[in-house]
């Protein structure tokens, strides 16, 4: 069915809203007055409201997940006629949209080779999180069970995954938290630590995480979980050394390494996984937005072969194996519509797209900052896009989180969605993100670029 964006009203779709659904980070005050936003159409990089309204998306879906771009109707296709041929088994016996997709994502992988299917993020993480409890338990006789993350990294919404993450908006007042779950320093060089090591700063930022460890006691710590590039913690990515550092450190402890490429997975960053760029071997790697870009439910859990061998060798076969089911990690809708979305990767070219373009992006942006001493900076890879507002560029004291909200708000109201960083326990919440859609042409970067312009001349005008 499709709807007419002019006859919304009639539907009784907003009010419906409005009265019903309980929106996602969402006060819902507001809506008393202004009602809620349905959007109620896609195509390509643009979305339309019940108001009939357009807006360049330039998060892909308000959360960096739409990757391939909206309308895409050989997925939708894909998906129908995996659900009329068979919609459902549990993953405990193989279907063949999942059997495809594994091996065509394993081939991008080096060094990974099994494909553990959940829905979402937190869930694909939660995995992640079992899989190394249970060898601490099989392996090392219940030592190795803690877990390190790192300040202003998420890794989800349930309640052991934000234990794992740093990020102050998201956990407050939902404690108390699970244990073993311990935090190591951030590593943004823009807001280095004071007695950080400013001249090498990636080895510097490694080796705080090395500190942690001996504190704790390496015979402690089972796995480190880390994202490629920090992405809703203010798109943060770590300089040169950091990552050899980790792996060494990973390796001389004997602590797996856990890649969370929910949001860089599938190409935002200019490569297939964020942790390519940087020549990372990881134990695992979990992923969900762009996996099937929202056309499904999908996350996975991607470990090496070594990992699952370990839960094959056990004394006990009936208690060794990984106890775990995700009821709708069976759905074939998943990997049919992820199948396809690889392909429209490959076919189309999107990861040079998003290097392209995200670098054309960032130039652009590099300009306004000339223009504007509220950017402080400006950074990110491929389509992941970072600018963080400052009161002075000297102090980098960041500005209140208001002023990002009214800058998007501008863009909003000049049709183009951009999105914001959450706070952090340091309370950063100063930082504009953007994740357009790999898709993205020159002209639709021209037109991202001209509304935050207005949108930046208009909320400084005053200052
Ligand atoms: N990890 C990262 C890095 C994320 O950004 C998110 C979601 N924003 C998650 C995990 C959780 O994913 P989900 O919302 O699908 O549970």
């Amino acid at each position: 069915m499709t709807y007419d964006v002019n006859d919304f009203d009639s539907l009784d779709v907003v009010n419906n809203d409005r009265d019903h659904v309980w929106h996602h980070l969402a006060q819902h005050k507001p809506f008393e007055q202004t009602g809620p936003m349905v959007i109620v159409k896609g195509e390509g990089m643009r979305v339309w409201d019940s108001k009939g309204n357009e807006y360049l998306d330039a998060v892909s879906g308000a959360v960096w997940t739409v990757n391939v771009g909206y309308g895409r109707t050989e997925i939708a296709d894909a998906v129908r006629d995996q659900l009329v041929e068979m919609n459902y088994f549990a993953q405990t016996a193989g279907n063949v949209p999942a059997a495809k997709f594994s091996k065509k994502l394993i081939d991008k992988m080096p060094g990974m080779n099994r494909v553990y299917f959940s829905n979402s993020g937190s869930e694909a993480n939660e995995k992640a999180f079992k899989i190394v409890r249970q060898i601490a338990h099989k392996k090392y006789g219940g030592k190795k069970t803690k877990i390190l993350y790192r300040d202003r990294d998420y890794h989800g919404t349930t309640i052991a995954t934000l234990s794992a993450s740093g990020q102050y908006e998201r956990r407050n007042q939902y404690g108390p938290f699970v244990p073993d779950f311990v935090e190591v320093p951030h590593c943004c060089e823009y807001r280095a630590q004071e007695d950080a090591d400013k001249s090498n700063y990636g080895v510097w930022a490694a080796n705080q995480i090395e500190k942690v460890i001996l504190a704790e006691g390496a015979d402690t710590i089972g796995a480190l979980c880390l994202e490629p590039i920090t992405a809703g913690g203010g798109v943060i990515e770590a300089p040169a050394g950091y990552w050899p550092r980790v792996q060494e450190i990973c390796k001389q402890y004997d602590i797996l390494l856990h890649i969370d490429e929910v949001v860089c997975g599938l190409g935002r960053t200019g490569t297939w996984f964020g942790y390519q760029h940087y020549g990372v071997k990881p134990d695992i790697v979990t992923m969900a937005k762009g996996v099937a870009s929202g056309y499904a439910a999908i996350s996975c859990t991607v470990t090496t072969e070594a990992v699952f061998e370990m839960f094959k060798e056990d004394e006990d076969p009936r208690m060794g194996y990984f106890r775990d089911i995700s009821t709708f990690g069976g759905c074939t809708a998943g990997p049919a519509a992820a199948l396809v979305n690889m392909e429209i990767i490959e076919n189309e070219n999107l990861l040079e797209n998003a290097s392209h373009q995200g670098e054309y992006l960032r130039g652009r942006l590099n300009d306004l900052k000339e223009k504007y001493p509220i950017i402080g900076d400006v950074r990110g890879k491929g389509l992941l896009v970072g600018i963080e507002l400052v009161k002075d560029r000297a102090t980098r004291e960041p500005v209140e989180e208001e002023t990002v909200m009214a800058v998007a708000g501008h863009c909003m109201a000049n049709g183009v969605i951009i999105g914001r960083t959450n706070r952090s326990f340091k309370a950063l919440n100063n930082t504009i993100c953007l994740a357009p859609a790999l898709i993205s042409t020159k002209a639709d970067m021209d037109q991202l670029v001209a509304a935050l312009d207005d949108a930046i001349a208009e909320v400084t005008r005053g200052m």
